[in-house]
């Protein structure tokens, strides 16, 4: 058995660019990766059980991916994140972990002062010495420039999924591009994949007379962007001929959130003059832009419990008055039901669509 098994949680498909990242950093002589577990009712189920109650749902799915990890052998575990108390949750997590008696390594990439490049490449030279700041910073270049295929890929299938004219096309090349970015090694074999599976992309055959209503989604970024999270929710919409638009990626979250700070606030005058922490006045700025477009309704979606995305709702609520916009609420936790969500999309479907047939007569 190898010295390490390295493990870390899950976040939509982004396992892909984290696992071939860490591909290139260790030495494979001491250490393997150990891909967390798929997300299921008990990922989840097994997170709620070891986390206090009021605390939010990514630190639940968090948990389970962990424990998960530990029982298949993992013994070095990577957290990353912050922008609001998921900043603190290293040292609670390890200690709840260490007290169910669970024996590991927890790195955390990210200081209280936000992600530092040294330190970062300290703390993978510490389970691997060989390792060389230049081949380190070439590798996270690569796993750069993967996130960014991944999310323009994610978000030409999200803006495009209610248009497919043969059900099923777009997730069976979905999962052809994952498998294949999993093999990439190096920048050229990425470009390579990249250029394929863009123009077999392009090339599904769409019908531009299925889409019905335009919904934007704001909200919540780990809800954002792990499906199973918010109940495939895109899915379901695409399904119930919507084009759907999301603005939160981990590529939009790590190069694009901090320089746009004051467009946001510019955008969110006059219901908002400071930032509510998190995404929470991405949430207001965005609702505030999709109206602008011409948007037929919005649904805020949050996990229990999340405090920055509680600050927008009363100004969400307040903009749906006085600009006539339709916003549902959504709020997910472990005891979150699919029906009951499904019934809530349903009703507000048929109230959008109600209200657009009432426009155009
Ligand atoms: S944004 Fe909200 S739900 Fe997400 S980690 Fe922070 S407090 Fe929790």
């Amino acid at each position: 058995m190898k010295k390490y098994r390295i493990s870390f949680p899950h976040l939509g498909n982004y396992y892909v660019p984290i696992y071939q990242l860490l591909e290139q950093l260790i030495d494979k002589e001491t250490t393997e990766i150990l891909i967390p577990k798929k997300m299921s009712k008990e990922t989840i189920d097994l997170g709620s059980r070891v986390s206090p109650d009021f605390i939010c749902v990514p630190f639940k799915y968090n948990m389970g991916n962990y424990i998960e990890s530990l029982e298949s052998g993992a013994n070095v575990l990577i957290q990353a994140g912050g922008g609001c108390r998921y900043g603190y949750y290293f040292e609670l997590q390890e200690q709840i972990l260490k007290d169910l008696g669970y024996s590991f390594l927890f790195i955390t990439l990210l200081d209280p002062e936000g992600i530092r490049v040294k330190n970062v490449f300290q703390k993978f030279k510490s389970i691997n010495p060989k390792l060389t700041f230049t081949h380190f910073v070439q590798s996270f270049l690569v796993a750069i420039e993967m996130i960014y295929a991944l999310d323009d890929f994610e978000t030409y299938v999200r803006e495009n999924l209610v248009y497919e004219k043969v059900k099923g096309s777009f997730i069976k090349l979905h999962e052809a591009f994952l498998e294949s970015l999993k093999k990439v090694k190096n920048k050229r074999e990425l470009r390579a994949c990249k250029k394929e599976y863009f123009k077999k992309l392009k090339e599904i055959p769409l019908d531009p007379s299925k889409k019905n209503l335009k919904i934007g989604i704001v909200g919540e970024l780990y809800t954002s962007m792990e499906p199973f999270a918010s109940l495939f929710l895109e899915r379901e919409l695409a399904d119930m001929n919507c084009y759907v638009k999301r603005y939160t990626t981990v590529s939009y979250l790590l190069f694009e959130k901090g320089r746009n700070q004051a467009k946001l606030l510019k955008l969110a005058k006059p219901y908002v003059t400071y930032a509510l922490g998190a995404d929470g006045l991405e949430s207001v700025a965005h609702t505030l832009e999709l109206i602008e477009q011409g948007y037929d309704g919005i649904i805020h979606i949050k996990p229990f419990g999340c405090m920055p995305e509680i600050n927008a709702m009363p100004i969400l609520q307040k903009i749906s008055l006085e600009k006539n916009i339709p916003i549902m609420y959504l709020t997910f936790d472990s005891q979150t039901s699919e029906v009951g969500i499904k019934t809530r999309l349903e009703a507000f479907y048929d109230m959008l669509d109600m209200k657009k047939k009432r426009r155009s007569v």
